[in-house]
């Protein structure tokens, strides 16, 4: 029987990961549509401790980052018994590591020690995950409410709590079925002192079905949510660490330049000015960007590292003065709309096209003029996300291509044009006002 079993653990775990990965390729593909990014000062392994793996930027807010703290250090401990009970599964033991040890006084005691810490973390873990289902759908916190977390991004938000719930009932209904039948082998601080004598009425075959029923439930449980990441938000538990890796470094809100135009910037202003010949290609230039594939990849990256937890969108100014712009939202609309070029590649191939664009029919140019570029969005994102660099490349193709300025903003433009400077006087009068000012002093 226990062959049995171990032949089935094996092929759904190797099911399992053969479509992990196959999906896990896709996003690696779909991510390399982007252009280049010059990343000149990257965060490196530093910013993925502290951002990725210390979570630093969430104790901006206590109370979330305490109960986010729980779920994450409970997410990360339980993986010492996910590794026995994976060993387990694929040798048809039974808690490996406790048979590694057994008769060892010391050996016995680390083994309970860490089953038990783990127990407390799954509680902690537990309160915490009961929390934010009530903030999320009984609190109506705004940014959990907002029109783009309709539909599919709230279940997906409610989905992965339940799925946490599911985990832990498992693993206390393993523990506990397996304390209740062997009493005083283990000594597990939740399962052996509350859960087993709770159990203690139940038949010894009861108790089996139980333990087994927990051993599989958790097992399936963490392998279908292996599967289930890649289409979820919670993809950002393995990209925000490649995320913080490749974050650049710059000064908040430092905006890049293009070099056509700083070109024709510095010929306006020195007369003798000689610009540095440029390729065909870099002659013909689009100016920003239209779909998801004029971003850079690592907009993309970014785009599927986001949380979606709405903290861009709380601290946007646009939106709390009822503007359409939601910072969240141009990573939501980023990342579906990458998703679609990506499937529509892998059934047509590389010519694929449609007649849809990111900007237009995904970010409405009302959306991308209400931006005030304070960078607020970037500065509150826990992982450092930049929906801000998305969104001035959006509307550098809006102007520069499409020459679709608001009214307001073209009578700067032509006086830059026309002045080499925003306001309406002419370098005449102002070089006439900087002697006036000479003279004067
Ligand atoms: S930079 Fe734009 S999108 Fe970001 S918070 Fe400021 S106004 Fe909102
Ligand atoms: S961009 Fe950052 S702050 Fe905004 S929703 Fe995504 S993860 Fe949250």
């Amino acid at each position: 029987m226990q062959y049995i079993q171990a032949i089935i653990f094996i092929a759904v775990t190797l099911v399992t990961f053969y479509f992990f990965f196959k999906k896990g390729k896709e996003i690696y593909n779909n991510i390399q549509l982007g252009r280049s990014a010059d990343i000149q000062n990257k965060g490196g392994l530093k910013s993925m401790i502290l951002l990725a793996l210390g979570q630093k930027k969430m104790f901006q807010n206590m109370i979330p980052a305490v109960l986010h703290l729980c779920i994450y250090v409970a997410f990360v401990i339980t993986q010492i018994e996910l590794i026995e009970i994976f060993l387990d599964g694929f040798t048809g033991s039974h808690r490996m590591f406790f048979h590694a040890v057994q008769g060892s006084m010391a050996g016995e005691g680390m083994y309970n020690f860490v089953i038990s810490f783990i127990e407390v973390l799954s509680v902690l873990a537990l309160i915490a995950t009961v929390i934010f289902l009530v903030r999320r759908n009984l609190l109506r916190v705004p940014r959990f409410v907002m029109p783009e977390m309709n539909g599919w991004p709230k279940m997906d938000g409610n989905i992965i709590l339940y799925w946490e719930i599911f985990l832990v009932f498992c693993i206390f209904l393993m523990n506990g079925a397996d304390a209740a039948l062997y009493p005083g082998k283990y000594g597990f601080l939740i399962s052996d002192n509350i859960i087993a004598p709770m159990l203690s009425g139940f038949s010894e075959g009861t108790l089996h079905f139980m333990e087994r029923f927990g051993w599989w439930g958790h097992i399936l449980g963490v392998l279908a949510f292996l599967n289930y990441i890649p289409y979820s938000k919670h993809l950002h538990i393995m990209l925000a660490f490649p995320n913080a890796y490749y974050l650049e470094e710059t000064p908040a809100g430092k905006v890049e330049n293009m070099p056509n135009i700083t070109n024709e910037i510095k010929a306006m202003f020195d007369p003798n000015f000689t610009p540095a010949p440029v390729s065909e290609e870099a002659a013909n230039e689009k100016f920003g960007a239209k779909d998801a594939t004029d971003l850079t990849w690592k907009n993309l990256l970014d785009a599927y590292s986001c949380t979606e937890c709405g903290r861009c969108t709380d601290a946007c100014p646009a939106n709390q003065t009822g503007k359409l712009l939601s910072p969240r939202k141009i990573m939501m609309d980023t990342r579906d709309r990458i998703e679609e070029i990506g499937e529509g590649i892998k059934k047509e191939g590389k010519e694929f096209k449609d007649e849809k664009a990111l900007l237009g029919d995904y970010i409405s140019e009302e959306e991308v003029k209400a931006c005030t570029s304070c960078n607020a969005c970037v500065q509150e994102c826990p992982v450092s996300i930049n929906p801000l660099n998305i969104i001035l490349q959006l509307r550098r193709y809006m102007i520069l291509e499409e020459a679709k300025s608001p009214e307001e903003w073209n009578v700067m433009f032509n006086n830059i044009e026309n002045n080499m400077a925003p306001w309406q006087f002419s370098p005449m009068d102002r070089d006439k006002w900087k002697e006036e000012l000479e003279e004067a002093e």
